[in-house]
């Protein structure tokens, strides 16, 4: 006689047919059973052709993949933990020991600091490129170089690149490029299609944390390719370093998914507005936002993303030189409805003063502004009411 446990744990299951809903069912599973031992061995973890171990993929995630693949023009997907973990994928799979990788100054922050911190222990090199100087990248482009970083625009100064031109330059050396396309999400720009003729990055990674997930409650990153070759490197990468994702949080992305362009629209439409209005006060030197004329590498971003007229949620202002420091962290804490906190993409504004003088390498190129930045990251609350506590907070400066 079976006791009740093994017979609650052996429950009769499988999933429903003909039952169709607007939401995909959602599979957990480290564990995946085999129906005999020569389809054990027969197992293939390198194709979406069957399933294997939690590890290598699900329904779930294998949906998610598909899906992200399909917003950014990608054909093969990898989901990781994290938007960061999404940069370091693509940094083990193709450097070693002897290799070269090529970083905008003015990128994300940690994917620098990997290079310090990690990729240094193996004997890989990093340089830094001015992203606004097409002939930078140009002159340090070496045999070594085995991977160029792109990132549309800088994550805090907001210059947007030429990024048709970056590309090209990698592409005529035989060099992978690499976009962190968090910003774009998919949305403002075609990732593999930069000029209508189907020419475009090799990679494209998303933090997934931002957009895509669109709470400021999940941490995820995305790998994308459409070359067959990069996406096997890709995967064996992958498996051998043990990225796994939770599936609630798959489920999440997939729940935030279909609403990413109504919301990147509406944070879009009250950042500029929000920028325009900043541009008229008499405390801001300078608002960094690439839809806004004036703003470093504005054409770029008109010619790349003109057309459909998209530019996220971000964008960061300097302040007169005349305020010091400490005046600027007074206006941060005195704003009410922005939070002070990382990250974008959610529903609430957010608020970071940056000291880019320490974030830069002045022998790629000098910043130039004197004053403190501010980074915005304007969520989804009424304009005219961020509008007000902008207003509250500059009196209060
Ligand atoms: C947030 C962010 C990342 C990292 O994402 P996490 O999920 O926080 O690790 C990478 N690149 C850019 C541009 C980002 O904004």
């Amino acid at each position: 006689m079976r006791k009740p446990i093994t017979d609650l744990i052996h429950h009769p299951y499988s999933p429903p047919a003909r039952f169709a809903a607007p939401q995909p069912g959602i599979y957990k599973a480290s564990t995946v059973f085999f129906a005999d031992v020569a389809a054990m061995r027969a197992r293939d973890w390198k194709t979406k052709a069957g399933y294997t171990y939690g590890l290598h993929g699900t329904p779930t995630t294998f949906t998610l993949e598909e899906r992200l693949a399909t917003l950014e023009g990608g054909s093969e997907c990898l989901l990781v933990p994290s938007g960061l973990a999404s940069i370091a994928l693509v940094s083990f799979a193709f450097l070693k020991t002897g290799d070269e990788v090529l970083i905008p100054d003015n990128a994300y922050g940690p994917n620098k600091a990997l290079a310090t911190g990690e990729l240094a222990n193996f004997g890989i090199t990093h340089r830094l490129y001015d992203a606004l100087d097409p002939a930078d990248l140009a002159a340090k482009l070496s045999e070594r170089t085995k991977l160029v970083w792109v990132e549309a625009p800088g994550s805090v100064t907001m210059e947007f690149p030429d990024l048709p031109a970056l590309v090209a330059l990698c592409r005529a050396r035989g060099v992978v490029s690499a976009l962190d396309n968090t910003w774009g999400a998919g949305l403002a720009f075609a990732p593999f299609d930069l000029d209508g003729t189907g020419q475009g990055v090799d990679i494209s990674v998303q933090a997934l944390t931002k957009y895509p997930s669109g709470g400021g409650d999940v941490l995820m990153g995305s790998v994308l390719t459409r070359d067959e070759r990069l996406h096997r490197a890709l995967k064996l990468t992958h498996m051998r370093m043990g990225f796994g994702i939770g599936v609630g949080d798959v489920e999440t992305v997939l729940r935030s998914l279909p609403s990413i362009a109504l919301r990147y629209a509406a944070h879009d439409r009250s950042a500029r507005e929000l920028a325009r209005w900043l541009q008229g006060r008499a405390e801001i030197a300078q608002v960094l936002h690439p839809a806004l004329e004036g703003s470093p590498g504005h054409v770029n971003w008109l010619r790349l993303c003109g057309s459909r007229d998209l530019a996220a949620g971000l964008f960061s202002v300097v302040f007169d030189a005349s305020y010091a420091s400490e005046q600027v962290d007074r206006f941060c804490d005195s704003l009410s409805l922005f939070r002070l906190g990382y990250s974008w993409g959610g529903p609430i504004s957010l608020v970071v003063p940056y000291d880019i003088g320490l974030m830069r390498d002045a022998s790629v190129a000098a910043w130039p502004h004197k004053g403190t930045l501010v980074r915005f990251s304007i969520g989804l609350e009424d304009v005219d009411d961020l509008r007000a506590d902008l207003e509250q907070a500059l009196e209060a400066l």
